[in-house]
Order: structure tokens, then sequence, then C-alpha cells
């Protein structure tokens, strides 16, 4: 008997209710129920008067007794009242279930504790289904300060495992298996953190003695948990790092030189400088590189991606880029190829629309060696294209990527007859930003690279939430900036459950602008998704060259594209979207030299979430500090690439809330795993042994990559 044995071993646990503390909690073993943590506590230490209570006073304890019960006839069957006063007033406590049972069971005129949730009505409190013991009962009872409430769901709690019941229950596995409750963490650590042991934490997280002791039974528990994920995906970074070999691009050639020298169009920022130092130091090793590069839109990700490729061309090997959409793989290669024009580097183009001549040449050319850079969309991932040699694959907007995907880039490595194939390393980079904190869980295993400062002389865009009715306002402004020779996008949502809805807003919108704008003074480009994808590049096109002043679309414009001369963002019914499509959006403008505007067009009817969402925009660009309150608000579930992480199944510690904890585990993770990679030392034989338990169990160890 110890607490991987099922929770039948516990006294008062029938197989019926072993059941269905699995099928509701997930609870099977000992272990698990020991586990299952209160998600509040209720203080008893305080009692109220009745002449006390107040409208917003939530749960109550107070001291009274029963002067009168009667059964009250109702609309279906009849509720039971009982009056309860103490010497300041008188409520009414009300049944609606069970009513004989404590008829014949409610003593009147002597004294109870009740406990529970106030309901006002006309004024007056009346509490439904009260918990409730004489003072005698009461008194006779070690009674604990705070006392635990657990998760419950609707079928436990109708088939009588109140949160009550639960803690009988506890209160068992504590008397039954205190003693085999071993310590997790090696004495130094719990020394060093001033941490409470192991018994004393979940005792006091059940039971708490106090407030105090309540504190310290979290953090610590919450530091534990965050710890062991830490320390697991470190542990497969290193393994990752020590088995899976890389390309060496051991120096810095001729050709990354004479680009750097003569070529660069500008200095590069503070941040491009470190990040890459950090990817050269990878990409030197000799291990194999997976690493995220993180940075704002605008930030500057592009020239990094091409210093890395030519790194990689230096070095005797091929480099390619994909992007997800065929206009930002357009769009880089336009950039890059012309940045490399007076150099002797050959880059090409592969895309769905290359056509077939094109195709035979650029596949000889990537065979042979002699095209160095391919950039395109996923046409790339096809099995025709063979490189002779490439070392390096870079994603843009790596969300877009399946892990399928990822998997058929991971083969185009190099593969000698008998000998292990060695991947490209693979750069990975993202215009969203993800929260250091959620980062640092999520990404643990993987390296990450931030480019956390703008290029100089950037102006930032001024934002501003306007109500519809405004509407001819802003249409006025909008003639005043295409006057003086700038662009404009008009955007609307498109979420896919009302498509056709939103359609026939984009339409009307588009209508409505086509008035107000009239040809040939002006012309408007319109871009949504169910347009062919020929019609979408040359309305796209007509914009880009300065044909049209007015771009009307959906979404599709979201990511990476680049018109400088566009300098304002209208967003309609902008309470719609997310906060990370807002700020991904105007990223779209602020691209050239003139002053940028983003107008966020919204209806009155804005819920508390929408508000904080136009708030956020209008005082911050700071992507990281938007992701955070995107985190805030919608949790870590919905953000971006945490499906596979740990995140999701903490039990007590909370990444938004908890990040403090957060960064000493981390820390302290990392300290452990340089000190004593294999957790061979004897001080770490516990850890050792519940990574152990947890490798066989999570799927934390599944390849992310
Ligand atoms: P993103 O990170 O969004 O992909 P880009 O690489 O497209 O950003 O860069 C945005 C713009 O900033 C481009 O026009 C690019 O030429 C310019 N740029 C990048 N780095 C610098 C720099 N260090 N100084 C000045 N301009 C820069
Ligand atoms: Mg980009």
């Amino acid at each position: 008997m110890n607490l991987n044995s099922p929770v039948t071993y516990i006294k008062g646990v029938s197989v019926a209710r072993a059941e269905l503390l699995y099928s509701e909690l997930g609870v099977k073993t000992c272990r698990d129920l020991l586990h299952l943590f209160p998600f509040r506590y209720v203080d008893k230490t305080q009692f109220y008067t009745i002449n006390q209570l107040q409208q917003n006073s939530s749960e109550v304890q107070i001291v009274g007794k029963i002067t009168g019960i009667k059964t009250v006839k109702q609309k279906r069957g009849s509720r039971l009242v009982a009056i309860f006063s103490d010497s300041t007033g008188t409520m009414e406590l009300v049944w609606f279930k069970g009513a004989k049972w404590i008829k014949d069971n409610l003593k009147v005129n002597v004294p109870y504790v009740i406990y529970g949730k106030l309901n006002w009505y006309g004024g007056k409190a009346s509490m439904p289904h009260p918990e409730m013991e004489t003072v005698q009962a009461y008194k006779s009872k070690l009674q604990m300060a705070m006392q635990p409430v657990y998760p419950s769901t609707e079928k436990l709690s109708n088939k009588g495992i109140t949160n009550k019941v639960v803690r009988g229950m506890m209160m068992n596995l504590f008397q039954q298996f205190f003693s085999t409750i071993e310590e997790s963490l090696p004495q130094y650590l719990i020394d060093k953190h001033e941490l409470i042991a192991k018994k004393e934490s979940l005792l006091n997280i059940h039971f708490p003695k106090s407030q105090e002791l309540l504190a310290k039974a979290q953090y610590r528990l919450k530091f534990e948990e965050l710890f062991f994920i830490q320390l697991q995906l470190l542990q497969k970074k290193l393994i990752r790092k020590s088995k899976l070999k890389g390309f060496v691009f051991g120096e810095v050639g001729e050709k990354f030189t004479e680009f750097y020298s003569n070529h660069l169009p500008f200095s590069l920022t503070n941040a491009q400088k470190r990040v890459l130092k950090e990817i050269r130091k990878d990409v030197g090793s000799g291990a194999h590189m997976n690493r995220l590069l993180q940075g704002d839109v605008g930030s500057g990700k592009t020239i990094v991606a091409l210093l890395t490729m030519l790194l990689s061309i230096d070095n005797g090997y091929q480099a390619t880029i994909m992007a997800p959409t065929e206009i930002l793989a357009i769009q880089h290669y336009n950039g890059i190829a012309q940045l490399l024009e007076n150099t002797s580097i050959k880059v090409d183009l592969l895309t769905g629309s290359t056509k077939t001549k094109k195709r035979r040449e650029i596949h000889a050319g990537l065979e042979e060696g002699s095209l160095h850079i391919l950039i395109g969309t996923h046409a790339i991932l096809e099995d025709k294209v063979q490189f002779n040699n490439l070392g390096i694959a870079i994603i843009d907007e790596q969300h877009r990527f399946g892990v399928e995907q990822r998997s058929r880039l991971w083969k185009k490595g190099r593969q000698v007859e008998g000998e292990e194939l060695v991947p490209p390393h693979i750069l990975v980079m993202t215009a969203t930003p993800i929260p250091r904190t959620l980062a640092m869980s999520v990404y643990g295993d993987l390296d990450v690279s931030v480019i956390d400062e703008l290029p100089p002389g950037r102006k930032e865009i001024k934002t501003v939430h306007r109500y519809d009715s405004h509407r001819l306002g802003v249409f006025k402004f909008l003639k005043d900036e295409i006057e003086k020779g700038r662009q404009v996008y008009v955007v609307y949502p498109l979420i896919q459950e009302s498509e056709a809805m939103d359609y026939k807003d984009l339409m009307d919108g588009y209508e409505s602008i086509a008035r107000e704008f009239p040809s040939p003074k002006y012309q408007i480009s319109i871009v949504h998704g169910q347009m062919k994808p020929a019609d979408k590049d040359y309305e796209m096109d007509r914009f880009v060259k300065g044909e049209t002043q007015i771009m009307v679309a959906t979404t599709v414009i979201e990511v990476g594209v680049n018109v400088p001369n566009a300098s304002v963002m209208v967003i309609e019914s902008a309470e719609r979207f997310g906060l990370s499509q807002l700020h991904q959006l105007r990223g779209r403008v602020g691209r050239g030299a003139e002053q940028s505007f983003c107008i966020l067009l919204s209806s009155y009817k804005l819920s508390s979430d929408g508000k904080t969402r136009l708030k956020t925009m209008v005082d911050t660009s700071d992507g990281f500090k938007i992701a955070e309150v995107d985190l805030k608000l919608r949790g870590p579930g919905n953000i971006m690439g945490t499906q596979q992480s740990g995140v999701l199944n903490l039990k007590i510690a909370d990444v938004v809330k908890d990040s403090p904890i957060l960064h000493v585990a981390r820390k302290t993770a990392i300290e452990t795993i340089n000190d004593d990679p294999a957790l061979a030392k004897p001080e770490n034989d516990r850890l050792n042994k519940i990574i152990s338990q947890l490798r066989k169990k999570t799927g934390i160890w599944s390849n992310i990559s």
C-alpha cells in the first residue's frame, strides 16, 4: 500500500466514488488525490452578525438560532424556510431539496454556526442551502482557519461528493499515508531557497494552519512544479545539442565580408549584431542549430537572415528561405535580389506559379550547387527539389508551417550513403512576440534570440480609437493624407464562423468607400481570400506600385507585406480582432519616412476585454507588452505554439501570475544542469528519480521540431 495505490485504499472511498473521481477529475491513485489542490480557501476565522451583512459580502459565517420552520408552496413542489436570528436581526434559510431530512433534523432554539452564500431579494438577505452545525459540534472540532475548496463538477455534487466529502477523504488520506510522502527536492535546494519540506507543504496546501504557512506551501509547490518542467526542457536541449550533429560554418569568409563592407545599406542595430553573434556561435559549434528568432514587425529580421545565409555560402553550403505566402516570398526575393545585385551570389525564386522551364533550371542549379540561395513558398518542400548541400533553412513566420512540413525540410539535409542524415540548421523567424515568461516555458528547449530594438529613425505610429459615428471625420482625414501622396489600408475582419456576413461587410464597406472616394481621382484595390491568386497579386501589385491609393482588404495582408508609402491603417470593427492580430496589422504602416497612423474603428458596444485590447493598442506599440496583455486576457492555452508544452497542464503554478517564481525556477534549473548534466551526483538523486518518472509519463520529450 503506497501513494500509487488506487483511491479505494482510502477509508471512505467506495468503488463507485472512485469511478466518479476518475471520470470527473482524472483522480485515480492516492497520489493523484494528494495533488488535487484546492483552487481557493474560505476564511472561517471571521463571524458576521445579521445587521453587518451587505450585498457584496460573498460567503459569510453567522452564529444564531432557528426560531421557526415553515414549508412554502411554490410553482413546482415546495421549499423549506427556517427563520434564523441573532441578537441583531432576522433572516431566512432556504432549502429547495432534501427538505424532509432537514426538517426532521433541525433543532429549534439551539445555537448554530451557519455558513454559505447570500441571496438578496427586496433588500433582504437569505441563505440557500447553508452549511450548518451546532455551536457545540463546531467547538468540539479542531477548527481550521482556512478551509480548502476543491475543484468539482455538477455530477460530483449531485452524487453527494461535496466539498465536505472530499475534505473528509483528504483527511483520511493524510492519516493513512502522511508518513509515506517523500521529499522530492535535494536538501541543498531546500536550504538555499528556504523552502518548507514536501510533507509540510502538502499538509498546508490542504489544511493550512495559517495564511503564512499556506503562502509558503504554495510557493514551494509552484517552485517545484516549474523547476521540474525547466529541468526536463533543459535536459532535452542538452541531448539535442550533444547528439545531433550539425554542419560547421567555421569561418566568416569573403562573401560575408564583402557584403558587410560594401553592400549593407545601413549599419546594424546592436540587437541585430547581438543576434548574429548568437547564431554564429551556434553554427560554428558543430551541433545542430534550432533557433527561434523573435523580432517585432519592422525590427529587421531579413538582413539577419541574409547575413546568416552568407555565412553558409562562405562555408560551401547552400541556403533557403521559406515564406508562408507567395506575396511574401516574392517580396523577400525582390528585396534580397536587390541587395545582392552587385555580388556573385546566385539567388532564385520558387513558388507554386513558377513555370516548368524555370523550375527545371532551378532544380539543376540546386543540384549542381551553382544556385546559392533559394527563396520560396512550401513549393520548396517538394521531393523534386534536391539541394547539393543545404546548410541552413530559414522559416519566416513559423506558425504557418506544420510539423510534417518541417520534417520534410529536415530531410533536405545531406544524406551520404551509410551515414546519418545531417539536417540543415534551422532558423525560425517570427514577428509574433511570445511573452518572455511563456517563451521560457514553451521554448525552454529551443534557443531563442530576440531583436528588441527597432532601426533608428522610426517614428512612432499614432494610434487612435474612434467610434463608427466618426467615420466621416476619418474619411476626411484619409483624403488629406492621400492628398499628401500617402496610401491607405482599410481592413475588415474575417472570422471563419461568420464568413458570409463578413464578406458582406467587406463588400458594403468597399462600396461605401468607392462612393466616398470616386474614380478617376481615387483608385482602390481590393484583396480578399475568395479571389483567385492571380487577381490578388494583380491588385496587390497595383497598390505596391502606387497606382491605387486605397487598399481594402481582409486580414490576408496581415503578414509581412511591405509598402513603405502606405502610412495609414484603418481597422474596421477593431473590437473583433485579437491583440496580436491588431499589432501585426498596425505593423504594415510606419515603414517609410512619413508619420504613420492607425485608426481603430469600433461600435459603441464593447466588451470589457474589447476595451482593454483597444486601449492597449492606443497606449503602446511594444509588441512584447502587447503580448503580455494578450496572455493575461486569453490565457496561455490560446497563444500560438503552447499546445505541446507543459504550461497547460500546470496543477498549481500559473505562467502569467507566477512569472517571478518561474524565473527563479529556471535559473535554478540552469545551475543544476550546468553543474550536473546527467543528474548523476548523489545529491541529485531525488531529482534524477523524478525526472526519469516524468520522462516515462509526459509528452514533453516528443520532438517539437
Ligand atoms: P521584419 O523584422 O519585420 O521582417 P524587415 O527585415 O522587413 O523587418 O525590415 C524592415 C525595414 O527596416 C526594411 O526596410 C529594412 O531594410 C530596414 N532595416 C532593417 N535593419 C535596419 C537597420 N539596422 N537600420 C536601418 N534600417 C533597417
Ligand atoms: Mg519580415
